[in-house]
């Protein structure tokens, strides 16, 4: 229904307002997730009769919007999560950003949204990040997180698909989520709460799938756990946790054998890039002669059961913010499920090697698969 005369998004159309009033950088220690802003942001409008209009650079700053907009009535919002990193030669770096093009481009088509050029904006957030670049923070595990996000803006109350919608991206500078080193978290396996079903839209980043998730999280944290690890059907199967997908590494105690486990891509979990990446540098560089990589469903009772056992060696969560994100503890059905850590430590071995692997590729230390963009 949308005919080939609307404009593409088009990266070479871009128009730059440079602010005239600079805002003070703050010193790394007083960075907080999401609480400060950079300069500028960007915002291209899109209408369903001339397509994708002039990309704008231009000083960040509040959004005007019809109070009747669909945004704020019926849920069109998605967004994404990406960062850039300085590496040591002071080259700023994405990390896969091609990945997060094709899962906004997924929630987009989802909500019927209008989707777009990926290289279009990936080459848009890179004039962004270039010219905010005092923001990005140097040092290990400091840099700009950047949220691309995609509204439809007709005002009316009527529902239909849209056709009028913005796209914008803020970043924010921010440091390394556990300031003090790896800090292994609690959480509540939940089926008192379903995050997403099959047939739903718990694999997209869309707004609306975090709002419900936030009673059930401050219910887990008046128990004690910091997270909920979401359950989901009569089997019990782990699926992800608040904003991580999951991972646990077992060792089978016949025949030594051992495995890293993760929730398939069925439709119910977010298809997380740093989910990705873990399996990918698991499939390539552990040793196949020790170790199983598996997409497979796993209930929270094997996970029981096996932890009796001695069999899970650890569990983990991973995303974006924290790279991975070690567990201690999963409480399910009135009882704490232990996860193994180091000696004296807040992780396990391998937890710190995904950890090691991934962020030597995210600050250019090393190079895999072009996933690291200049
Ligand atoms: N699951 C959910 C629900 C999330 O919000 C996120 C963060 N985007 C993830 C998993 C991890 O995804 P990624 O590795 O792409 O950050």
């Amino acid at each position: 229904f949308r005919t080939m005369s609307t404009a593409p998004l088009d990266a070479s159309k871009l128009k730059i307002n440079k602010t005239a009033s600079p805002k003070a950088k703050l010193p790394n220690e007083q960075l907080v997730f999401g609480k400060s802003f950079t300069d500028h942001m960007l915002t291209v409008d899109w209408d369903a009769t001339t397509g994708w209009g002039a990309p704008e650079i231009k000083p960040y700053a509040g959004l005007c919007l019809d109070p009747s907009s669909i945004v704020f009535h019926y849920g069109f919002e998605l967004f994404e999560g990406m960062k850039a990193y300085r590496d040591a030669n002071n080259k700023l770096r994405m990390f896969r950003p091609d990945m997060n093009m094709i899962r906004m481009n997924k929630s987009a088509e989802r909500i019927a949204l209008p989707t777009f050029d990926s290289e279009e904006l990936i080459k848009l957030i890179g004039k962004l990040v270039e010219l905010d670049a005092d923001f990005v923070p140097q040092g290990e595990g400091y840099s700009l997180y950047i949220r691309p996000t995609l509204i439809g803006t007709d005002a009316g109350l009527g529902i239909g698909t849209p056709s009028q919608a913005k796209l914008f991206v803020i970043c924010s500078p921010v440091g390394p989520y556990y300031s003090t080193g790896f800090k292994a978290v609690t959480l509540e396996a939940t089926n008192y709460a379903t995050r997403a079903w099959p047939g739903g839209c718990g694999n997209r980043k869309l707004g609306a799938n975090y709002a419900p998730c936030v009673l059930p999280q401050k219910q887990a944290a008046s128990r004690g756990y910091q997270q909920n690890l979401w359950l989901f059907g009569p089997e019990n199967y782990v699926t992800e946790v608040g904003s991580m997908n999951l991972f646990f590494a077992f060792k089978d105690s016949k025949t030594g054998k051992k495995e890293l486990v993760t929730a398939p891509l069925d439709g119910t979990i977010l298809e997380g890039i740093t989910r990705d990446s873990i399996l990918a540098l698991g499939r390539e560089r552990l040793d196949s002669n020790e170790w199983e990589v598996n997409e497979r469903y796993l209930s929270i009772d094997e996970v029981a059961e096996r932890a009796l056992k001695g069999e899970l060696l650890e569990c983990f969560g991973s995303g974006t913010a924290a790279v991975v994100s070690p567990v201690k503890t999963i409480g399910w059905n009135g009882k704490d499920i232990s996860v193994p850590l180091l000696e004296g430590k807040q992780y396990g071995a391998l937890t710190k090697q995904f950890q090691e692997w991934i962020s030597a590729l995210q600050y250019g230390k090393e190079e895999f698969k072009n996933w690291s963009r200049v």
